[in-house]
């Protein structure tokens, strides 16, 4: 018999998932899911996803291995799309914020199910284009985008999301050098603003609040209008991004209000046509038990009610509204697998279990202090018999992945599986103490294909120079 583990394990978390075990799979929200929305206990006993034995694929890709179910992905894209359809009467656009995780895979699946693309770095432009997402649905943030940046991304044909004076006024004399050449487009941009909503979330991630190095302060904007009005830019809106990891519906419930005064603002006072409002991204995923973030359907619903809302109230008509997700879309669709090795008990204190990987793989705990569940995927029904700490490999007493989980009795070679991974754990990967990235591979109906090939030793030193004078 199998176990359907994102619902299985729904049932026994909060009341708000209770509503969860009734529905078929692919109407659950993958955000509040622990699991992959593919994942069961196989008749082996083993964690299976996509299909796939996660033992099997241990054996054949070794550990550490980060793997993707297509399957939560594809329903994550369908649901931001879906549910914009749903509720909103004007146009819609679904960006997915790449540095989540920004992979040539991950990028063409989210392309392919019709999101555009948000980027923050040269690297991340590049990585967009070659998955062949259309450049026009390519938005570019960050608040100190380079010169060479800069032009790559008009010569791409990105939209620009400017975020601060300086960039500005970089861009006004780019175009204008450029507009004496005959191939030469109007650049596209949007302002980033500073709506000053505060939201409860990890300080370092938190951005819309007055006190943020990102996006134009509120009393700025009519100077920055002003520029704007007189530059040869084609600003087609304003965004706001007000932080991460956010449970409650109130901050987006909000911003449209405090957007909407700026969007009259711009065409009242100076003439600028806006057509474009972003209102970023940054809903919550369930990490552990506790979390109870909303559906993403609920989100969309509660931004398009908050937005329509205040348009209509001002007598401007609905703007096409973009929004630009990257945990909520990725975060729960991967989990990392991990060969257990040695254990340390102290006396009355607590059991270290080490796993083959650690904070260069993920992170986030010692960053962010963020929290995480995990299985051993082995054994998946063994009794829970014991309260353990995971800790990584690296040189750094911090580097710990999970403080006092419960797990059955462990043994070296068994694999432990932690959920949650997919967003910000690839992307923030490092060689810290020169250990080679992780391979990553996506699962679907049985089948295994890798998307990152893990890095070999030689890797590791394909950067490195060793000057004349130095050798031997
Ligand atoms: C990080 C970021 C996002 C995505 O945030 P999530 O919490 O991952 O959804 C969206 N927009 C901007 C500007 C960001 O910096």
């Amino acid at each position: 018999m199998t176990t359907v583990l994102p619902r299985l394990r729904a049932e026994t978390i909060t009341a708000n998932s209770l509503k969860n075990i009734t529905s078929s799979l692919d109407s659950l929200s993958p955000n509040q899911q622990l699991l992959p929305l593919t994942a069961i206990v196989n008749p082996r006993d083993r964690l299976e996803i996509g299909g796939c034995d996660v033992v099997e694929l241990v054996q054949r890709y070794g550990s550490p291995l980060y793997i993707l179910d297509e399957v939560s992905l594809r329903t994550a894209c369908q649901q931001y799309r879906d549910a914009f359809t749903k509720h909103y009467q004007g146009r819609s656009q679904v960006l997915y914020a790449s540095k989540a995780w920004s992979c040539l895979a991950v990028c063409a699946i989210v392309g392919a199910e019709g999101l555009g693309i948000d980027v923050v770095s040269a690297g991340e432009i590049l990585t967009a284009l070659r998955a062949e997402v259309a450049p026009s649905l390519i938005y570019f943030h960050g608040n100190n985008k380079s010169v060479d940046e800069l032009s790559y991304a008009l010569e791409s044909g990105c939209t620009i999301v400017v975020d601060n004076w300086h960039e500005l006024k970089t861009l006004d004399h780019l175009t204008k050098e450029q507009s004496l050449s005959t191939s030469f487009i109007e650049p596209r941009i949007m302002l980033r603003l500073t709506p000053g909503i505060e939201c409860h979330t990890h300080e370092y991630i938190q951005t819309g609040h007055i006190d943020s190095k990102f996006g134009f302060d509120p009393n700025e904007i009519e100077a920055v209008f002003a520029y704007v009005s007189e530059s040869s830019l084609n600003c087609v809106g304003i965004h706001a991004h007000i932080g991460s990891q956010i449970f409650e519906l109130q901050p987006h419930q909000d911003i449209g209000g405090v957007m909407v005064q700026w969007f009259k603002l711009a065409g009242e006072k100076y003439s600028l046509k806006f057509s474009e409002l972003n209102i970023g991204g940054g809903l919550g995923i369930r990490y552990v038990e506790s979390d109870d973030p909303p559906s993403i359907e609920d989100w969309v619903k509660t931004v398009c009610a908050g937005v329509t809302d205040a348009f209509v109230t001002a007598g401007l008509g609905l703007p096409k509204l973009l929004c630009e997700p990257g945990r909520s879309l990725v975060g729960s669709t991967c989990v990392t697998a991990y060969t257990i090795g040695g254990s340390k008990t102290v006396p009355d204190i607590r059991t270290y279990i080490t796993v083959d990987g650690g904070m260069s793989d993920n992170p986030r705990p010692i960053t962010y202090q963020s929290k995480y569940r995990a299985v051993v995927a082995n054994r998946m029904s063994a009794p829970l018999s014991q309260t353990v700490t995971i800790a990584g490999k690296h040189c750094e007493s911090g580097d710990i992945l999970i403080k006092d989980i419960q797990l059955p009795e462990t043994n070296a070679g068994d694999i432990l599986v932690v959920f949650g991974t997919g967003a910000y754990n690839y992307s923030m990967a490092s060689n810290y103490n020169r250990l080679p990235k992780p391979a990553a591979i996506i699962v679907e109906g049985g089948e295994s294909s890798l998307i990152i090939k893990r890095e070999t030793r030689e890797d590791l030193l394909r950067q490195d120079c060793l000057p004349e004078r130095l050798r031997k």
